[in-house]
């Protein structure tokens, strides 16, 4: 039976750490703001942006809610990221996806200054982080890397199959595994033989947006397994992308969902947050 990987006892661990390293910024006079951006009403987002307001108050970070109507124009919002841009405060800038369709997402990253870009979607910061160079890092391929150390999951020189190549999560994935010295292997849609190549790894990430789609067939036998799929299945119940029940049978350790990668990913934005008040 797989030993679990938890993400919340491992999230609260970088919080409390966090939550220090606050205390001791401010005692330095450095402080700062998270600006958090939510345009029209999506249920899921206000959660999530619930959820960031909610652990920037726990580690001592103000944040600063604009909840902007569903018919904001592209250029009020460029504009007030403009303005945030300008703000000394605010050392954070969060604009919670998917935006409503006639804004243009890429344009609205693109806005945000690379010194405020705390999401690691700004096309320079993942430049930055494929060649190895200081910035912020997409949080949840960080999360996942924080998982995988703090449970001290070897990964130099190990075989991980990362499935899924979008750039919030299967690429950065796969490049920050690249910089751990593991060996990558990255597969998609198109890829042929996915089982047999997901049976080769010793790390195998998922990240498909398929709901249990991943069962022991595709799992080699002692294999470290990390399901990023958040869904919510017919029941309402949450659920990955990964048969977590027949998998944690041959896998040696694994995520749950809830509690694996999830609260991870707030863990790594108040990284970044705390990352950029310190480089003030
Ligand atoms: P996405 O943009 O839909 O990308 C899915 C990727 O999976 C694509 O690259 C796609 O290949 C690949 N794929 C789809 N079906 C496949 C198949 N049958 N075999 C092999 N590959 C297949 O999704 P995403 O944004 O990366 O998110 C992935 C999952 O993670 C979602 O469930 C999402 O909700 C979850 N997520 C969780 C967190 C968290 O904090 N835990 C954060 C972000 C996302 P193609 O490129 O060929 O289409």
């Amino acid at each position: 039976m797989a030993e679990i990987i938890d993400g919340k006892k491992i999230s609260q661990q970088i919080k409390d750490e966090l939550k220090d390293k606050v205390e001791a910024l401010k005692a330095n006079g450095k402080t700062g703001a998270l600006a958090v951006i939510q345009v029209g009403e999506d249920p899921a987002s206000s959660v999530y942006v619930r959820n960031k307001k909610n652990a920037c108050a726990y580690i001592g970070i103000e944040s600063l809610a604009y909840e902007l109507p569903e018919e904001t124009s592209e250029e009020a919002l460029l504009k007030l990221i403009g303005e945030l841009n300008e703000k000394e405060q605010v050392k954070g800038i969060l604009v919670q996806l998917p935006l409503p369709n006639h804004i243009c997402e890429d344009k609205i990253i693109q806005a945000i200054s690379l010194k405020k870009d705390v999401d690691g979607f700004h096309p320079q910061s993942v430049g930055a982080m494929t060649i190895g160079e200081p910035g912020f890092l997409s949080c949840t391929p960080a999360g996942v890397i924080q998982l995988l150390k703090r449970s001290n999951v070897e990964i130099s020189g190990k075989h991980c199959v990362v499935i899924g190549r979008s750039n919030i999560v299967g690429k950065p994935m796969a490049l920050l595994m690249l910089r751990e010295n593991a060996t990558v292997t990255v597969t998609h849609s198109r890829t042929q033989n996915l089982k047999e190549i997901c049976r080769q790894a010793d790390i195998l990430i998922v990240a498909m947006g398929k709901p249990r789609f991943i069962g022991a067939e595709y799992v080699k036998e002692g294999a470290v397994v990390i399901d990023v799929g958040i869904h919510r299945d017919e029941n309402n119940k949450l659920c990955g992308d990964v048969k977590y029940e027949e998998v944690q049978q041959v896998a040696s350790a694994i995520t749950p969902v809830p509690g694996g990668v999830g609260p991870m990913t707030i863990a790594m934005l108040m990284s970044n947050c705390v990352q950029s008040i310190e480089e003030e």
